[in-house]
């Protein structure tokens, strides 16, 4: 790997997270692992590890790294739990969870990104993550129940669907709002009910389908 990726991936893990307080051992350690230039189009290659999302076509994007270390810090993951993403986009963050679960789970509504999110896994021997292409609304009820589940999309409201698809203890964490501005959302699964807490504001994609929004209701392109 070049060097000069290398000192900007370690500055990126100390200027970005760090200094804004992720503390997570192993989320940093995962991050500062990753190769995000990897899962960057050709085109914004230099800006691999600068602070904000960047665009990977079909009208999507990876999302900026601290908003992947924040979610993935707040998930709590125990270890070697059974994680679901939702919205594989690049494979960028499926990659990172693959060094702190045992298992990720994956789903993309966009074929063709999920196709290239696999072969660019595969090309780098990460064996844990499978993805399905499918409306992740609906969860993976054949694989629940998962210690975590991540939606690196924006939902008009919690779908109870995947609230019901954590294990007890676990966690949901999701962009709730509208399609322009929602609210960082952990929904954590207790034995007498659910404990639902808000984060921060942020800014996501639209999550499309049956438990999110309607094809046509918004668009991505709004958000970019
Ligand atoms: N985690 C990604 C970023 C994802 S951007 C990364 O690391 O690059 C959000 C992704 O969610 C997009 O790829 C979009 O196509 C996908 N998406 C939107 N609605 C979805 C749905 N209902 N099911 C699965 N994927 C969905």
């Amino acid at each position: 790997m070049e060097p000069a990726f290398e000192d900007q991936r370690r500055r990126m893990v100390a200027d970005q997270l760090l200094a804004r307080g992720i503390r997570d051992p192993l989320v940093i350690r995962s991050m500062a692992r990753v190769p995000r230039h990897l899962f960057v189009p050709a085109g914004h290659l230099d800006k691999s590890y600068s602070d904000h999302p960047l665009p990977i076509g079909e009208g999507q994007t990876i999302s900026q790294p601290y908003m992947v270390a924040l979610m993935i810090q707040e998930m709590a993951l125990k270890p070697a739990g059974r994680v679901l993403e939702i919205g594989t986009g690049s494979g960028y963050e499926a990659a990172v969870l693959s060094l702190l679960a045992s298992k990720v789970y994956s789903v993309e509504r966009v074929p063709a990104l999920a196709d290239s999110a696999a072969k660019l896994l595969r090309s780098l021997s990460v064996k844990n993550v499978q993805i399905l292409i499918a409306d992740g609304t609906a969860g993976w009820p054949d694989e629940a129940p998962f210690q975590g589940i991540l939606v690196a999309a924006a939902a008009p409201r919690v779908p109870e669907v995947l609230v019901n698809q954590l294990a007890p203890g676990g966690r949901l964490v999701i962009p709730v709002g509208s399609a322009l501005s929602q609210t960082l959302t952990v929904v954590r699964r207790e034995a007498g009910g659910i404990e639902t807490r808000e984060i921060c504001g942020c800014v996501f994609v639209p999550l499309i389908g049956a438990h999110g929004w309607k094809e046509g209701e918004v668009s991505s392109e709004e958000v970019l």
